[in-house]
């Protein structure tokens, strides 16, 4: 774990319960606590990244949005569509700083977001 105070970090390392959809080498995808729509998930890299500002390796950006879209389809939202998010800092709303892609889906979006 890189970050023993990080949620997602503790979650990545299974301290944590969460309800768990999908993990590989370098990621995982959860249940959103707080669903927003019939499904959200999140996508969080193992490797603790404040957000997608603090990307460098971009590779791990390929591997997470594989990820989404791979949940996506197993999660059967490809037919209704769905909406791949990731809040950067104060004015994107972020509330934890471990980068993640939120994955929502099951219910008309609205746009633009609030
Ligand atoms: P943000 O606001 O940073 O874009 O999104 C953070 C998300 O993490 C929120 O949707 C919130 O409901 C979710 N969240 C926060 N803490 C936990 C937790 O302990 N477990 C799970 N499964 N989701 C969490
Ligand atoms: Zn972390």
């Amino acid at each position: 774990m890189q970050d023993a105070n990080c949620i997602f970090c503790r979650i990545a390392a299974g301290q944590i319960p969460a309800t768990l959809i999908h993990e590989d080498d370098h990621c995982i995808a959860f249940r959103d606590l707080s669903p927003q729509a019939p499904t959200h998930l999140l996508v969080v890299p193992r490797e603790h990244v404040v957000s997608l500002a603090d990307v460098t390796a971009w590779p791990l950006g390929s591997t997470l949005l594989a990820a989404c879209a791979s949940v996506a389809r197993a999660e059967g939202l490809v037919e209704g569509g769905y909406r791949v998010v990731t809040n950067v800092g104060r004015d994107g709303g972020q509330s934890v700083f471990h980068l993640h892609f939120h994955v929502l889906g099951g219910r008309p979006m609205a746009w633009p977001p609030g």
